[in-house]
């Protein structure tokens, strides 16, 4: 986990899908951040996870899409951070779970997988400081097979985005 502020350059990416509440079985958003140029990874994509800080900007963009994307307390990692939420019941759906995981839904292992996510860009003016552990190596995968898009689909009418 990288505890220090991390400095990102546009552009940045909201990438999202569809899961299932691991608890009450009811359909969820699962949004995660993709940043294609960040200084410190050297030119490998990253996929933020365990989000502390955000600039207010970028998490207005995405909790107006999705607002069920809110900083929760988490029992696994014993800290606070941006979590996806279940509509319903409002347990999170934690980022091990997410993008830890091989075949998990940030954490694609094949162009099928990566192809069940949604990417939209998040409109920057310039760089941006985040609090946030960085994921590399699926990130290509995301943005390559990704389904890109500039508006909101499929969640809200319950429909699986997707067709996996
Ligand atoms: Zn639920």
């Amino acid at each position: 986990m990288n505890e220090a502020k991390t400095r990102i350059e546009p552009p940045l990416y909201l990438a999202s899908t569809t899961i299932s509440c691991w608890r009450c079985g009811a359909n969820m958003p699962a949004v995660g951040l993709v940043a294609s140029n960040v200084p410190e990874a050297q030119g490998e994509i990253c996929i933020l996870s365990d989000i502390r800080e955000l600039p207010g900007s970028v998490l207005n963009f995405v909790r107006k899409r999705f607002p069920t994307f809110k900083l929760k307390f988490s029992k696994t990692t014993q800290s606070e951070y941006f979590a996806n939420a279940c509509p319903q019941c409002d347990v999170i759906s934690g980022d091990f779970y997410l993008h830890a995981e091989p075949g998990g839904p940030f954490f694609p292992t094949t162009e099928e997988e990566a192809r069940c996510l949604t990417v939209e860009p998040i409109p920057l003016r310039g760089s941006i400081e985040v609090h946030a552990g960085l994921g590399m190596g699926t990130g290509d995968l995301i943005l390559k097979y990704g389904k890109k898009t500039g508006r909101l689909e499929g969640w809200k009418t319950g429909r699986v985005v997707a067709d996996c």
